[in-house]
């Protein structure tokens, strides 16, 4: 039988979420980012709480569940009004890809702290001059005695200022650009040779983004997670998490907007005893909001199921389509919120505004609109390659 139902122990794992995130909310997100902060204080919480590691197997201090766990946990958290960018980068891609090819040695050395939030690893494959075709990166790893060197730039990176390490996608020196044949490294975020510069982005958020450079940057040969003959799965066993992770986050925002946009045209008032809410102006986006909502939720619960049922191909294409879902419904539900609460929508003691564009990420990254449009087209209908 197919079971559109969560379980009771996920819907348990949800409320205790929403416990701990709606304790900070929006609120304490807006302040750190205002103030410069960080979000330390909420990811410890989780960690501590164990909801950081829920995907991670318990024989390396994770909660032994899978991807669709900690999908949940993190549009509770951005359903919350705090959504925690970075989990969708060192639980997801860095956890997925060290338990599934690191070493035994590997997983013991960062599983546990990955876990329970003590380590932080963020995750560069984007460079500039390859942006969308990763094929085209250079970053270049050469063989050195018995560890490697490491020579290149990344760029759009998250986090880097709050990770201890940062999993880098590189190329080996002997393998020519065109097609990908990826090697990840695990860099420590103060390696010698290893510098960030912070780029200014024009929405507020906790997060920020760098570009990185790696000039000779040595590391030893247990920094290798995976084979660098082992293709490129191997990156997958990262990217579809990554995909799963953005459609929740952006799920989980929708969620936020569509509540906030809710409630106020339940009680804002400006035509005799009716309320706002009570026209069908008002009524209609907000239930077609409601409808691709759940379509997106749907997908990437499917998409997770497949990933952890170990379909990779039939994940991949869900992750996909989730991913394109939640982008889009995530930007919708953000225009909605904001329409829905005339001018107030635009202040920032409403703190809608700010979400019109962070709502856009979930259509530029991890991979863009387009790209998964071309996939779709390519994979799914068969259609021959468009670019
Ligand atoms: C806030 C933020 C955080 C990020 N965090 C990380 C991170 O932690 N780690 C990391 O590695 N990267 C990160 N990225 C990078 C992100 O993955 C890239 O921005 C994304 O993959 C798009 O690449 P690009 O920006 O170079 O756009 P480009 O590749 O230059 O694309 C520009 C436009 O052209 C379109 N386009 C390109 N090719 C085609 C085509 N063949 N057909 C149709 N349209 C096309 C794209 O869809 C897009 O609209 C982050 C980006 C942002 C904005």
């Amino acid at each position: 039988m197919t079971s559109f139902s969560e379980t009771d122990e996920r819907l348990a794992l949800r409320e205790s979420v929403k416990g701990i995130a709606g304790k900070y909310g929006h609120a304490y997100i807006e302040k750190q980012a205002k103030e410069g902060g960080k979000t330390t204080d909420l990811w410890l919480d989780m960690g501590r709480n164990g909801f950081l590691g829920v995907n991670i197997p318990e024989e390396y201090g994770g909660g032994g569940g899978g991807m669709a766990d900690l999908a949940a946990v993190l549009e509770e958290t951005s359903a919350a009004g705090a959504p925690l960018l970075m989990m969708v980068v060192s639980p997801a891609i860095c956890g997925s890809i060290i338990n599934r090819c690191g070493t035994e040695e590997q997983k013991k050395r960062w599983l546990p702290a990955i876990a329970d939030g003590s380590l932080l690893m963020a995750f560069g494959i984007t460079e500039a001059d390859a942006g969308s075709n990763a094929h085209n990166i250079t970053t270049t790893a050469t063989r050195d005695g018995d560890g490697w060197v490491l020579n290149g730039q990344k760029t759009f990176i998250s986090g880097v200022d709050e990770a201890q390490s940062i999993l880098i996608v590189s190329r080996t020196a002997d393998a020519r650009t065109g097609k990908l044949k990826p090697a990840l490294f695990v860099v420590p975020t103060d390696s010698e040779g290893f510098s960030k510069q912070v780029i200014p982005m024009g929405w507020s958020a906790p997060e920020k983004q760098f570009t990185l450079f790696l000039d000779s940057v040595r590391v030893p040969h247990d920094a290798l997670v995976g084979d660098e003959d082992g293709g490129i799965w191997q990156l997958f066993a990262g990217l579809n998490p990554e995909r799963i992770m953005g459609a929740a986050l952006s799920c989980g925002m929708a969620r936020y907007a569509l509540d906030k946009a809710v409630t106020y045209a339940k009680i804002r008032s400006v035509w005799k005893d009716q309320p706002i809410g009570a026209h069908q102006g008002i009524q209609h986006p907000l239930a077609k909001v409601k409808i691709e909502l759940e379509q997106a939720r749907l997908l990437w619960q499917k998409a997770a199921a497949l990933y952890d049922a170990g379909d990779d191909f039939g994940a991949g294409e869900y992750a996909n389509m989730a991913k394109y879902a939640g982008g889009e419904i995530a930007c919708n539900a953000a225009d909605v919120a904001v329409h829905t609460h005339g001018g107030n929508g635009l202040t920032v003691e409403y703190g809608l505004a700010n979400m019109l564009v962070a709502a856009r990420l979930g259509r530029i990254a991890p991979v863009s609109r387009e790209m998964i449009l071309n996939f779709i087209a390519m994979h799914s209908l068969g259609l021959p390659k468009s670019y």
